[in-house]
């Protein structure tokens, strides 16, 4: 709580019902997880910390489906990832905020990170143009290198409203994978919802059948192998050319989605995958058509869950 300011109460219904009038779909609030890696620990953001308000903002299911009907692929990136995330998320998560900060207590505003790593990390975000893993060392003993990015997965368990699946996208309870999220980690004692217990996923495996470049398996997501399919690297991207690496020996099993990408092979790839279309503010084109998430959304709605 912040010195000199008198400390009232609203309620987590009260921030709830707000949530929703302003935009959010899902809405929870968790107790802070026990996370051992103190890169990704919220109470090495906030030691006070009480809980984790969690928020999602449905991507709207048009830009999808343009997408797979081969229509428009821009405005997923600019409406469905960019604008979530760095506006909509940010100017809803100011004034969720405000909200807490007014009563007294300290609000800690948890927006996507898209382009950084913590240190470590050698996995990607492929909805960028490439992404940075942090070199910092920590400034004391017992503290973790910075920054600190909280595992978006573990909080939304947290707070009740969803979980990974295997494709690596976080699937919401009721709503399925057509979703975006933020969080808040304050110290503000409100009433906490119960973390999540159900499976979401249910490993069913269509998002490995659909992805064009062969980068979920049973094992997960491969973040290098999605950052070259996401980027278009398959034949069945709408703007794949016939001089697309014209001469290379690789360039059939590249596009039939067989070849295996590391961070090094994929960054040497990208230039040629900039050619489809440009990047926009740093985020990559989506040219697989997520057709791993629409997969997923399509199961979820046949068995019932959403
Ligand atoms: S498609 Fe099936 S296996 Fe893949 S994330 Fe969705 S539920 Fe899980
Ligand atoms: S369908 Fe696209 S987003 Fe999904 S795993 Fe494959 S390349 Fe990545």
């Amino acid at each position: 709580m912040t010195e000199g300011v008198t400390k009232r109460m609203i309620t987590a219904e009260y921030i709830k019902q707000r949530a929703k009038e302003l935009g959010a779909a899902v809405v929870g609030i968790g107790k802070i997880w026990d996370e051992p890696d103190k890169r990704r620990d919220p109470y090495m953001i906030l030691p006070k910390a009480k809980c984790v308000l969690g928020f999602g903002f449905p991507v709207p299911r048009g830009l999808y489906k343009a997408m797979e009907e081969n229509r428009q692929f821009y405005t997923y990136t600019t409406e469905g990832v960019k604008y979530i995330d760095d506006e909509f998320a940010e100017i809803f998560l100011f004034k969720i905020g405000n909200l807490i900060e007014n009563e007294g207590y300290d609000a800690c505003l948890q927006r996507a990170v898209p382009g950084l790593r913590v240190k470590g990390d050698k996995t990607t975000n492929p909805e960028v143009g490439d992404t940075f893993e942090l070199i910092s060392d920590p400034v004391e003993d017992g503290k973790p290198a910075p920054d600190v990015i909280i595992d978006f997965g573990k909080a939304a368990v947290a707070c009740g409203i969803g979980e990974m699946g295997l494709n690596g996208k976080i699937i919401a309870k009721g709503h399925g994978p057509y979703m975006r999220y933020a969080f808040i980690i304050t110290d503000m004692p409100l009433e906490c919802d119960e973390p999540l217990t159900e499976q979401l996923c249910d490993k069913c495996g269509e998002c490995i059948k659909a992805c064009p470049g062969g980068a979920v398996s049973e094992d997960g997501l491969d973040t290098w192998q999605c950052s070259v399919y996401y980027k278009g690297a398959h034949k069945s991207n709408v703007f794949m050319r016939d001089d697309f690496l014209l001469g290379n020996p690789e360039r059939e099993a590249i596009i039939n989605g067989e070849k295996r990408f590391d961070a090094e092979s994929a960054r040497a790839i990208y230039p040629e995958l900039k050619k489809f279309l440009p990047t926009f503010k740093g985020y990559a084109p989506c040219l697989c058509g997520k057709k791993c998430d629409i997969a997923c959304y399509k199961h979820l709605k046949e068995i019932g869950k959403i």
